[in-house]
């Protein structure tokens, strides 16, 4: 597996991160939430994480059942990664705040559909 930096973009955030299928796995998806924030994210392993630094600037957003546990840095902004309601021993990550991966690049990303969520059905 390929180990990835990555960064949110005030930099006080840096994670290191294992993903499973490299950015086979990105994908957007149609949930309120996501929608509203634009990610595309790819699955990491939960021992695939670790953060290097800026732990204390990571804050939780948790909503609907809160179980998943989406996280972002708090002085700017941006989505790091997130523990899956879906899958609870995978990560989402931030496919945008990998370094040296333009979310350009992938060309077409495809949808999961969250709206209609698997733990819902
Ligand atoms: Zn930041």
């Amino acid at each position: 597996m390929k180990n990835h930096k990555l960064t949110c973009h005030c930099g006080a955030v840096e994670l290191r991160v294992d993903l499973s299928d490299g950015v086979n796995t990105a994908q957007r998806c149609n949930c309120s939430f996501c929608v509203k924030r634009g990610n595309i994210s790819a699955t990491a392993p939960l021992d695939g994480l670790r953060i290097i630094k800026g732990a204390d600037s990571l804050t939780l957003y948790q909503w609907n059942t809160k179980v998943a546990k989406h996280y972002f840095c708090k002085v700017c902004g941006i989505y790091t990664h997130h523990q899956r309601r879906s899958n609870p021993n995978e990560f989402g990550v931030n496919v945008a705040g990998l370094e040296g991966i333009h979310p350009e690049s992938l060309g077409e990303i495809p949808w999961s559909d969250g709206i209609n969520h698997s733990k819902d059905r």
